[in-house]
């Protein structure tokens, strides 16, 4: 199996490519953050998978054409839950009544799951079940958290881990799909995480709130007091739910920091934001956490 469509992950290539169609399993989990590739993959591997092909998707058959098209009769795509919101329970159960009919054409029907931790815990037990029944079908699941979801399912998965892109890989990328001018597509590879889909975001001016803030906010770090304290004050401008994006964003920012330089005051400022981000289920007013977060940042000098 391939996944011509994906760049960069040449590990991930290589697990797939000893693997024909039947040794997928009945259940594939696709964990990474937003905009590295999961939906790319999962298109890749569902095309693969109806095309039948041992080192498919071959692109050119009717198979892998009405893929593509959207149009296979065994290819489902769950609807993507709206905004701040899980997939809903009966989507699982509608799921789960399709998943009993016979493939049309395929060997395999093929459902992909998009934010498969975004289900609740009595949607993730109707998922469990699912994934329990013998059936002809095969369960693309694709999150960015897999600690969400209940180890019973994820025991039942296969799991694939995307990589972020290198700078170079990235810079090729943007540069055959923007006509940005260079340098806003060297910012936007060198701010994005190695995350394509995000540096893409960026150029287009289409990236999340909570995202941006978490970019300033970073910065800010390194910089002194007062710009932290001014990157916190924009924070209460935010939605709650760009506020939960904020600390993820920020928590993955910090990550990369601190696996590159071991900095202690990041790891600190981690461990606050990963608290801010598990109360925020209690509603607090995001004025005291953003004026806590400052306080704390500037704790840490
Ligand atoms: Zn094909």
């Amino acid at each position: 199996m391939k996944l011509p469509h994906l760049l960069g992950n040449e590990r991930l290539k290589e697990a797939l490519a000893a693997l024909p169609p039947s040794g997928v399993g009945s259940a594939v989990l696709l964990d990474g953050p937003a905009g590295i590739g999961k939906r790319t993959a999962a298109a890749d591997l569902a095309a693969g998978l109806l095309c039948g092909k041992a080192d498919g998707p071959c692109g050119v058959c009717p198979a892998c054409k009405r893929a593509k098209a959207g149009s296979h009769p065994d290819l489902i795509w769950l609807k993507e839950p709206e905004a701040g919101k899980g997939v809903k329970l009966e989507q699982v159960r509608e799921l789960r009544a399709q998943s009993f009919l016979r493939p049309s054409e395929a060997p395999f029907k093929v459902f992909v799951i998009p934010q498969a931790d975004r289900l609740n815990l009595p949607s993730q037990n109707a998922l469990l079940k699912v994934l329990e029944e013998p059936a002809t079908s095969v369960f693309v699941l694709l999150c960015e958290n897999r600690e969400a979801m209940l180890q019973t399912v994820r025991s039942r998965c296969k799991t694939f881990r995307l990589a972020p892109l290198s700078q170079q890989e990235l810079l090729a990328a943007l540069q055959s799909r923007s006509d940005a001018p260079a340098e806003e597509l060297r910012q936007a590879a060198a701010n994005c995480g190695g995350l394509l889909g995000r540096a893409l975001d960026m150029l287009s001016g289409r990236e999340k709130a909570g995202q941006a803030a978490a970019r300033a906010f970073c910065h800010a770090l390194s910089g002194d007091e007062l710009a932290v304290w001014l990157a916190c004050q924009d924070l209460t401008k935010l939605t709650r739910e760009d506020y939960a994006d904020f600390c993820d964003e920020s928590c993955r920012l910090l990550t990369l920091t601190v696996q590159k330089t071991g900095d202690r005051r990041c790891l600190d400022i981690f461990e606050y934001l990963e608290k801010q981000r598990s109360m925020l289920i209690q509603n607090p007013s995001l004025t005291a956490l953003a004026g806590a977060l400052a306080a704390f940042c500037g704790k840490t000098v």
